[in-house]
């Protein structure tokens, strides 16, 4: 008889303790059990396991304990090899997050097979020789001869009948065996495979870097400077030495084209971890990797755990991209996951981004990174030239429209000339949304704390923080009028807009509403590349890593947008957004040209923008952050507090803010305030933030804060330690 400890995930309650149950064979630590826990059939983690000479009964009357057997086991080998179970116990102590959660996150997406039947493994018969010999038919005798050229084929691959086959296995000259098939994910090709000669600069940076072992490098490149071939270069040269390498992208939809490439350049080598990949092909891809039967592992934030072996390097591309910062349970920044791994197995960190974050970029100032720069485009093609537009003027001139005169006429002449164009404008749906024009009251989401947005092709009014949506209302529900009147601009307004306004135009739209099928992002940048339409308009989304050289001018409707966000980081974040998306003009033979439209045409980071000047926006935003005492200046944590009930929300945080500021003597706790959206799904929030530089202290307090309400309190209030925060919602 065993006892197995196992770690269970509880739909409710943050448990992370183990609790004993019995087994009568001997298990792997790391697999998943299925057990029954509160009369709830739930999946556990095999944590230790330990023999006992004893029977049920006698350890029961041992422990005053009643032990219940484990149902059935459901992974046959662990999940996870050492390495990654260390990793779970660290990334839980970093982000004060229960380690099954950290477990959990460390697969693909809410991958949690059960059985095969589940997952749709398919499985394929190969028919194997074992030895040769003369069968009873001379048709039998055709057809060992054959699998003996072959040794080993699939059945179905087999130019005989299966009875043929079935003769040869009777008399044991053949045996069948199953093997699973693995479904393979689609890729675009929206690149031509290129054969390219690294300049002296890209060939400096590849054998600088591979100089040394266990550094992280930043590469500060400029928008088409090179940067995904030294990714390659460096790739090929650490394939060479027999290891393997992690690279990361922002969320893959974004940059569909990186995974591409790689996919061009090493083939049947790669394997792709993504959102956008169906739970069949994920799970297959994972098992390509945990078998190692891949070398390169393409994906989105999640893939740093992917449980390769002998892992030499690990690059970040777009390092200072928000969504390295995960904004669930357990809160980790990628970037310090990169550097756990990478000194695990002795390897390299490569960070990449024509924008460092400012963290990185100081880093490396202090030399704890090393730092590269390429501020040339590849054949000293000219970055884009970038006119700024007030829009302050165009309103003097009674124009009260999205486009400037000027943003107009440069569309027309840009498809006038059979070039394209990319406008970029950050708010999807029809409208922002919709006030009763009696009463002035906006119509909000009855679970959030924000407006509705209204989508016209469904007639629908959405929440974009919960599921909530209702059809377009008739009258006010407040005081039942019946002007009710859209406010603001979202793409799909000025899709329509531009469609009535602008010749020719063709618009392909581009963000989360019309990239949601599976591969639906994949189809309209094939459009947009096979000049089906000559105008992408989109998200942030189009922002990143799209290279197409036929775009000649790209717009940007409204650069305030994300500048009035009341957080930190919300100039670095226009800085780099403009910055990333006049990259996308002009990568072709012909020069580029940017519009920018603005309110605040003085602004250091829309000036920095225009003069592609990255140092410049460093050097003021730095003033900033040690003024305001803002990372990298110090520490962030922010503590959220949050209920059903509105009372309790507000009690727990007064009586957390009066704990930290009694045990945190070397840092600042502000607040509690409400949050940016201080309801969401009902549940009510306020926040704790906690700017600090001696990181122990903090930690020591927040831990007993943290074991406080997840364990003593369960349930009726949560705390979430939310650090490096990246959102203030
Ligand atoms: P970044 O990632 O810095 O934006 P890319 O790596 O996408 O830049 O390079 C921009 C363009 O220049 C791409 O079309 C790429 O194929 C091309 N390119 C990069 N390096 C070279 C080179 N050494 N020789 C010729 N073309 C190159
Ligand atoms: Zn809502």
């Amino acid at each position: 008889m065993y006892i197995v400890k196992v770690l269970i995930e509880h739909p409710v309650h943050s448990l992370d303790t183990t609790f004993d149950y019995l087994y009568d064979k001997q298990l792997l630590v790391g697999i998943r059990v299925s057990i029954m826990f509160n009369k709830q059939r739930l999946i556990g983690y095999v944590e230790s396991i330990e023999e006992t000479s004893l029977t049920k009964e006698q350890l029961e009357q041992q422990s005053g304990f009643r032990y219940q057997y484990i149902e059935s086991i459901i992974d046959e080998e662990p999940l996870f090899n050492e390495e990654l179970q260390q990793l779970a116990i660290q990334l839980s102590k970093l982000t004060l997050s229960p380690r099954i959660s950290c477990l959990q996150a460390m697969l693909p997406t809410q991958l949690k097979p059960s059985s095969h039947q589940a997952t749709g493994i398919k499985m394929i018969t190969i028919v194997c020789v074992l030895h040769g010999g003369i069968p009873k038919t001379a048709k039998q005798k055709e057809c060992l001869d054959f699998l003996m050229e072959h040794s080993s084929l699939a059945l179905k691959d087999i130019p005989f009948s299966k009875g043929v086959v079935d003769k040869l296995v009777e008399q044991g000259f053949v045996e069948y065996q199953q093997r699973e098939q693995y479904r393979k994910p689609s890729i675009a090709s929206l690149q031509k495979e290129k054969h390219v000669v690294l300049t002296q600069e890209q060939q400096c940076v590849v054998d600088s870097i591979m100089k040394k072992e266990e550094r992280v490098s930043l590469i500060h490149g400029v928008t088409g400077s090179g940067k995904t071939e030294v990714y390659l270069a460096l790739t090929a040269k650490i394939l060479k030495q027999g290891k393997t390498v992690i690279m990361l992208v922002p969320e893959i939809s974004l940059t569909p084209m990186m995974v591409d490439i790689f996919k061009q350049r090493f083939d049947d080598q790669v394997a792709i971890l993504h959102a956008r990949l169906s739970q069949g092909e994920k799970y297959d891809e994972y098992r390509r990797i945990k078998r190692q039967e891949v070398k390169i592992v393409v994906g989105a934030r999640s893939a740093i755990f992917a449980p390769l072996e002998n892992i030499g390097l690990i690059i970040l591309d777009e390092e200072h991209d928000g969504s390295y910062k995960q904004d669930s349970k357990p809160r980790y920044l990628t970037s310090q996951i990169a550097k756990i791994r990478a000194k695990n197995h002795h390897a390299r960190v490569v960070l990449g981004s024509a924008t460092p974050s400012l963290e990185s970029y100081s880093r490396a100032k202090k030399g704890v990174y090393d730092l590269y720069t390429l501020d040339k485009r590849i054949n000293k093609k000219p970055l884009p030239e970038v006119v700024l537009v007030d829009m302050v003027d165009e309103m003097k001139k009674r124009n009260y429209t999205m486009f400037s005169t000027l943003l107009r006429q440069k569309i027309q002449e840009t498809i006038d000339r059979g070039e394209q164009v990319i406008l970029l404008l950050n708010k999807r749906g029809y409208a922002s949304y919709v006030r009763c024009q009696d009463c002035g009251e906006v119509i909000k989401c009855p679970h959030c704390d924000v407006t509705l947005t209204y989508h016209k092709d469904e007639q629908r009014l959405k929440c974009h923080y919960c599921e909530y949506q209702i059809p377009f209302p008739h009258s006010c529900p407040d005081c039942r009028g019946t002007r009710l009147k859209t406010i603001g601009f979202g793409t799909q307004k000025i899709e329509e807009d531009i469609e009535k306004t602008i010749q020719g135009a063709k618009v392909i739209r581009y963000d989360v509403d019309t990239t949601r099928n599976k591969n639906g992002h994949l189809k309209l940048l094939d459009c947009f590349k096979n000049k089906e339409g000559n105008i992408l308009l989109g998200t942030q989304m189009i922002a990143k890593g799209l290279d197409f050289e036929n775009v000649t001018f790209v717009g940007v409707l409204d650069a305030d947008m994300s500048l009035n966000i009341p957080d930190f980081r919300s100039s670095e974040r226009t800085f780099q957004l403009l910055c990333q998306v006049s990259g996308r003009s002009g990568r072709g033979k012909k020069t580029g040209t940017v519009i920018i439209q603005t309110y605040n045409p003085d602004h250091y980071a829309i000036q920095a923008a225009a003069h592609h000047d990255y140092l410049s926006f460093y050097d003021n935003e730095m003033l900033y952050r040690q003024k305001g005492k803002y990372p990298p200046y110090c520490h962030m944590v922010s503590v959220i507090i949050q209920s059903k009930r509105e009372s309790l929300v507000h009690q727990s945080s007064t009586h957390i803010k009066e704990y930290l500021e009694n045990h945190i003597h070397q840092g600042i706790v502000l607040g509690p305030a409400k949050s940016g959206i201080y309801k969401m799904q009902d549940i009510y929030r306020e926040r704790i933030l906690i700017k600090f530089i001696n990181t122990k202290e903090v930690y020591q307090a927040l831990e007993v804060m943290n074991d406080y309400y997840n364990k003593q309190q369960k349930g009726k209030v949560t705390v979430v330690c939310d650090f490096n925060p990246y959102t203030q919602i």
